[in-house]
């Protein structure tokens, strides 16, 4: 390792413990299968797998489906495609559901060793019993059964012979324990549910807090890393492991990523599907890795954010203009340049021949060489943007005005001579110009410099495109936060798609869904998978402006 790098705290642990003779890193990304991975996780994935890389480790997946009521497979696939776009491969796939059977042999070990009951308490009254943090709980009447009756009634509960919440397994440690989480947890409870791969198999389901260090521990992970929120699970994750006496896995903490204008809880973005406020998970203005796919975010972009957002100790929120600010660094590296008027205003150029053609040579990517040039054809009737003519500019209003003159991007200076309005409504319809032929090639006829250079699009030549502009999905920079009586939808907001017909540059009828440009001037874009052949769809997914460069930079 250099040793000028600055390392994050997980880090410094994994250094230490190579120093001290213990090389080995594996970590594991564990989602549970009940919605899309959203930016958060893409946090997780990179810090795992990215540690997993950096030491030569290995890095699994395993999927925690212990609680079949939410779970199908629908998000397994999800996950899994989410994970390979982001640039990374597990070393081992695994379904805790796959340790069912080791479980349900370690609880029976548990009940044994007389670490383990099971409790006829309505789940009410556990929640009673359990006490308050200044008090401590009270001991379940049922708390001191004998093993073999305990014994007895784990099995029946696995027969299927008790309904749901009739019993649940609990570990047996301290009801005054000052950690409420350790007054005597759950371990098992009843759900006659279909799994979406054990099927009716079991009618019993583990707990997260046992199922989960016990499949580290299955799998020898070194380092599970979880959000700052399980910091107080993590005696109990250490208690089951040490009365089983398996392999020591350890969990680390860090704080969970959170974004300004978004909402980061599958539940609610499950809710934003369901009802509708959105087209779908992969809505391109949905905080899911799927949504900034199809949003046009790269997998560089991201794994740069991450590494940006570092690993904290402490919860945070991070400005959301930093994500903006990574894809914007990665897309002016790679994306191809084309032209599109989003809002058209004809311009006639009146000294140009009727009918001529011409083919204007534009730079691909003026950061990349390597991409080449293409032609854009040019002619007598063309499109600007509407904002790019005033009639009454501002001093600094360098684009077109009348008399005044203005070069086109790559092409001629013209000259605006004649404003043509609708009679009936005064709106501009029309500006007459003309050209200077002798102004290719960024001179002029005389020698005189023009400050202006505005895109436009041969109208002769111009594809329609529908256009969608996305702003926030939220209003408000914590949606969370939400007054008396209101919820997270309270702060959505109302104008977060626009969508408009554009007339694009000839090239830009062929992209292919998935396809990143930078439209001159306007921002970056991505072709949607609803585009069809000759009938582009574009998504911006950023606008150019960059705020947040000083900040980002530091
Ligand atoms: P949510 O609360 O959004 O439903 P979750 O934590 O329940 O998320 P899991 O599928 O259990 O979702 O998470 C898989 C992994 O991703 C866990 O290790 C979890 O800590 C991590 N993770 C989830 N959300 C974030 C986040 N916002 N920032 C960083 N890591 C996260
Ligand atoms: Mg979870």
């Amino acid at each position: 390792m250099e040793s000028t790098e600055k390392l994050n705290f997980i880090e410094e642990i994994i250094e230490q413990s190579i120093a001290s003779g213990e090389p080995r890193v594996h970590t594991r990304f564990p989602p549970e299968p009940n919605g899309y991975l959203h930016i958060g996780h893409a946090k997780s994935i990179c810090l795992n797998f990215g540690l997993a890389k950096k030491y030569g480790g290995k890095c699994n997946l395993r999927f925690d489906d212990t609680n079949p009521v939410k779970e199908d497979v629908e998000y397994v696939d999800s996950i899994k495609e989410d994970i390979r776009w982001l640039g990374f491969e597990w070393a081992e796939e695994h379904y805790a559901s796959d340790y069912f059977e080791q479980l349900y042999a370690w609880a029976v070990e548990l009940i044994r060793k007389g670490l383990a009951y099971v409790d006829d308490q309505t789940q009410e009254e556990i929640r009673l019993g359990r006490g308050t943090v200044t008090r401590p709980g009270t001991e379940s009447p049922w708390r001191n059964r004998s093993v073999e009756e305990n014994l007895r009634l784990f099995a029946e509960m696995r027969d299927g012979k008790y309904k749901d919440g009739e019993k649940v397994l609990r570990a047996k440690i301290d009801m005054a324990h000052p950690n409420m989480l350790l007054r005597d947890p759950l371990m098992y409870r009843i759900i006659h549910a279909n799994h979406h791969r054990t099927g009716d198999k079991w009618c019993i389901y583990p707990m997260y807090d046992y199922a989960h260090g016990e499949s580290d521990s299955i799998e020898r992970i070194t380092h599970s890393i979880c959000t700052l929120e399980f910091d107080v699970h993590r005696p109990l994750y250490d208690w089951f492991i040490e009365q089983l006496g398996i392999f020591p896995s350890h969990q680390y903490e860090f704080a969970r990523l959170n974004l300004t204008y978004t909402v980061m809880s599958k539940r609610k973005l499950l809710q934003l599907v369901k009802e509708g406020y959105v087209s779908g998970w992969d809505d391109p203005r949905m905080p899911t890795i799927c949504g900034f796919r199809r949003r046009g975010y790269t997998p560089e972009s991201i794994r740069m954010f991450a590494e940006k957002v570092g690993v904290a100790k402490r919860d945070n929120i991070i400005d959301i203009g930093l994500l903006e600010w990574c894809v914007r660094e990665d897309l002016n590296r790679t994306a191809q340049r084309r032209m599109a008027v989003l809002d058209p205003l004809k311009v006639v150029i009146t000294n140009y021949p009727e009918g001529q053609v011409e083919p204007v040579e534009c730079v691909n990517n003026p950061e990349d060489e390597t991409a080449g040039r293409r032609q854009v054809p040019f002619g007598r009737e063309i499109y600007i943007e509407r904002s790019d003519f005033m009639e009454e500019p501002p001093k600094k209003f360098f684009r077109l005005r009348p008399g005044g003159e203005v070069r086109l991007r790559y092409g001629y200076l013209i000259r605006c001579d004649e404003v043509v309005k609708d009679p009936a409504t005064g709106e501009i319809t029309e500006l007459r110009c003309t050209y200077d032929p002798l102004s290719t090639g960024g001179g002029s006829s005389d020698g005189r410099k023009v400050k202006g250079i505005i895109h436009w699009v041969s109208a002769a030549h111009a594809v329609p495109a529908e256009v969608r502009l996305f702003d926030r999905l939220f209003a408000t920079e914590n949606p969370d936060e939400v007054p008396e009586g209101g919820t997270f939808l309270d702060n959505l907001n109302p104008e977060s798609l626009t969508t408009v017909r554009a007339w694009c540059e000839p090239a830009l009828a062929e992209a292919a869904p998935g396809e990143k440009f930078q439209f001159e001037r306007l921002g970056y874009f991505c072709a949607d998978p609803d585009s069809t052949a000759g009938k582009p769809i574009f998504n911006r997914t950023a606008t150019l402006k960059d705020s947040w460069a000083k900040i980002a930079a530091k």
